[in-house]
């Protein structure tokens, strides 16, 4: 950092404690020892020495535990008695990335932040930005020390090293070791997808070329997504706290990456961009909520319009819900999309109006803040932030470069919460049992009715609750429109 940066008209509060792994670092002095070393620093940078305050328990570093000294420093902070502080290593005394965010907190303010030998200037993005990496990375080695517990493979497997899972693409089972064929492909696809080809283009070339996934399967919009915005890519290893939920780069793969992280970036902010600039069109009300049936398939159907079969009695153009194989899907599943919206109408009406599933849905999962709820509401919010930076961006009130620094946080946050969501039991749909019909059944009815596009979608999300609606082929191409038939094609699984 610029030395001109480093000035205050106060005096610099000097803070020592003892590091959480004494025993182990031979290289972090005594308390004392940090102080003389700060004490030196400042008198370099021709700063005024404020108070010394230490915390001397080998505890100190916990912050369930009291630390006087620590109260104090934050205090004289506040309070703006002092300029700032100083200490020995920030980044190994910050093993709290919570700590790293007060300090972080005391630097907006315009206090100085200082350690020993490198200064990071927390009033720049990009001193925060470096900071909050070093917190990370101090965390981040201070668990890894854990490996053997639940966290510790948990880590390891977010930081991409072997932990029995699949063989990332375009690496050895070591997950560090280029695999060149496959690299090659990875570079390729990444050019092209820069030099704009549709996502759907390069599955249907990946898949008419014979190259699966590293399970074998054939490639989807979801895999090709997850393969181009994957951080190694470009060699970054990524650490997320849990507690804070910040996300940063911990350290390097060796070697030269597959990709530029320039190229890497750009990708990654056209994903950013374009992950809900598509919301499903209001002419398919079941799009991602109908699934194929066929054995071995299960792609999520998609919609289309069939311009070359009989229009609707309204003379609008017929259209269909489809397993598209340019998408990796089996080609043998179509349903008539009127046909197949009426048939989700019958079944959530049916599910609804039973009034064990009406009042555990709405009552407990729903208007009684469960725990799905309260993490519908995050994921929304975390929504809207991603959707608010893009919008930003849109509007050129954000750089690309500052845009794909927050949206990574933001993005991880999402997925975070959506696998945390996924992972809830759902308990599923109870069939209805017909004493309980009636007088609900129209209520339901005429709640789905005066319902708009995305009041429809909501009320079946509340009836599937996380499930699907798989539709079987029909013995010969789009099959019946009757809903009966229809209805005997879905299972919600
Ligand atoms: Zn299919």
């Amino acid at each position: 950092m610029a030395a001109e940066l480093v000035r205050s008209d106060r005096s610099i509060d000097v803070y020592a404690r003892v590091s959480q792994l004494k025993r182990n670092e031979k290289r972090e002095p005594s308390t004392d020892g940090q102080v003389s070393v700060c004490r030196v620093r400042l008198a370099d940078l021709g700063l005024a020495e404020g108070k010394v305050l230490v915390d001397p328990g080998p505890s100190a570093w916990n912050p369930a535990i009291e630390r006087p000294a620590w109260d104090e420093l934050m205090d004289r902070l506040e309070r703006g008695v002092s300029g700032g502080f100083i200490v020995f290593d920030l980044e190994r005394f910050t093993r709290q990335p919570k700590d790293g965010e007060r300090m972080i907190g005391v630097a907006a303010r315009g206090l100085l932040v200082l350690d020993s030998e490198s200064e990071y200037d927390l009033r720049t993005p990009n001193g925060k930005r470096a900071f909050r990496d070093a917190i990370n990375a101090a965390a981040y080695y201070s668990d890894r020390l854990s490996t053997r517990s639940a966290r510790g493979k948990k880590l390891k497997a977010m930081a991409g090293e072997p932990n029995g899972s699949a063989r990332p693409f375009g690496f050895e089972d070591d997950r560090v070791t280029q695999r060149e064929d496959e690299a090659a492909i990875l570079r390729e696809l990444t050019a092209r997808f820069l030099a704009g080809e549709l996502q759907d283009a390069l599955i249907a070339d990946l898949n008419a070329r014979g190259i699966p996934t590293t399970q074998g399967r054939p490639w989807t919009r979801p895999a090709l997504k997850t393969l181009l915005t994957r951080q190694r890519n470009c060699g970054r290893i990524i650490y997320t706290d849990p507690a804070s939920g910040l996300t940063s780069v911990v350290g390097r793969l060796p070697g030269e990456p597959i990709v530029s992280e320039e190229d890497f970036d750009r990708a990654t902010a056209i994903f950013a961009a374009r992950r809900r600039g598509r919301p499903s069109s209001p002419h398919y009300l079941c799009s991602s909520f109908a699934v194929c049936g066929q054995p071995g398939c299960g792609h999520i159907l998609h919609g289309r319009t069939r311009n070359g079969l009989k229009p609707y009695p309204d003379g609008s153009v017929s259209r269909s819900y489809w397993c598209n194989p340019t998408a990796g899907g089996c080609g043998k599943t179509e349903v008539d999309q009127r046909a197949l919206d009426s048939a989700a109408r019958a079944l959530v009406v049916e599910i609804l109006s039973d009034t064990r599933n009406a009042d555990a849905i709405e009552n407990a999962a729903y208007e009684a803040a469960s725990e799905a709820l309260q993490l519908d509401i995050k994921i929304a919010e975390a929504e809207a932030v991603a959707k608010a930076l893009t919008d930003r961006l849109g509007r050129g009130e954000i750089t690309l470069a500052r845009y794909d620094l927050v949206i990574k946080p933001a993005d991880e946050r999402i997925a975070n919460l959506q696998a945390e969501r996924a992972a809830l039991p759902d308990p599923g749909p109870v069939p209805g049992t017909q004493q309980s019909l009636g007088a609900s059944r129209a209520k339901w009815q005429q709640r789905w009715d005066i319902a708009d596009y995305k009041g429809r979608r909501d009320l079946l999300k509340m009836a599937l609750r996380g499930k699907h609606l798989v539709i079987q082929p029909a013995q010969g191409g789009r099959g019946s429109t009757d809903q009966v038939d229809i209805v005997r094609r879905i299972t919600i699984e």
